[in-house]
């Protein structure tokens, strides 16, 4: 009997190695097409008799999957790799737990896939997946800003007023007890019925219960509110 694995001439007639049956195609199909597709031999598929020698076994145990080949003797595993560059400058220092969390998500998510790619070393190295994890956080981050900025420049905003603005509007004498209004308002804000079940995203939290103080306070018409904070008057 001869190893499945290409590049492999061990056989159970001089070897010493153990044989593994593959994996039953019906009964675990799952497990029978991962062997296949570790395998990687293209000229011809498993039958039921074709077996794997337990070289290609992390310790030599059948439920590890194959995953030692020769093809991969040289390359690099994870285990093995070099540690991270310390040429980040040191605010992205903050931001590498969140990398971590990112990519701890992953391998959670799709564990056999993970494990997978980086036993066979197809995927890139490690250290460059932390590096586009880390590439794709600065954009959301540059985006999420640049929304803020964006919203400030187009409304007629709370968080750009003084708290001398505020008192004029709402009647709170201070930004901090505005805050703390909008903080006690938005423990309830799940239950806040919007008219006609709308969905108020257009304005932030703040500036929804802002208006509403106005509009107590002040008793601005709905155009005037509108056209302050650049919505639409079925908005207010
Ligand atoms: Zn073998
Ligand atoms: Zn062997």
């Amino acid at each position: 009997m001869h190893c499945f694995a290409p590049d492999c001439n061990h056989q159970s007639e001089s070897h010493c190695c153990q044989f593994f049956l593959f994996p039953n195609p019906v009964k675990k199909k799952e497990e029978n097409r991962r062997w296949v597709r570790l395998l990687r031999r293209d000229d011809r598929d498993p039958n039921k008799y074709s077996k794997v020698c337990s070289c290609h076994f992390k310790d030599g145990k059948k439920s590890n999957d194959p995953t030692i080949f020769e093809r991969n003797a040289n390359k690099l595993f994870p285990s093995q790799e070099p540690p991270v560059q310390k040429k980040k400058k040191p605010d992205s220092e903050a931001k590498l737990p969140a990398v971590k969390d990112i990519l701890a998500s992953i391998s959670a998510t799709t564990p056999a896939e993970s494990s997978e790619t980086q036993d066979e070393s197809t995927t890139p190295p490690t250290e460059q997946i932390i590096f586009e994890a880390e590439l794709h956080l600065a954009k959301l981050e540059l985006s999420s800003q640049q929304d803020t900025i964006q919203y400030q420049k187009t409304h007629y905003s709370v968080s750009m007023m003084t708290s001398e603005v505020i008192r004029m509007e709402a009647g709170l004498p201070t930004k901090e007890i505005f805050t703390i209004v909008v903080d006690y308002a938005a423990k309830y804000r799940d239950s806040i019925s919007y008219y006609c079940g709308w969905k108020v995203e257009s304005i932030t939290f703040e500036d929804q219960i802002f208006i509403t103080l106005m509009k107590l306070r002040q008793n601005y018409t709905n155009t005037h509110l509108a056209q302050l904070f650049s919505c639409s008057v079925g908005t207010i």
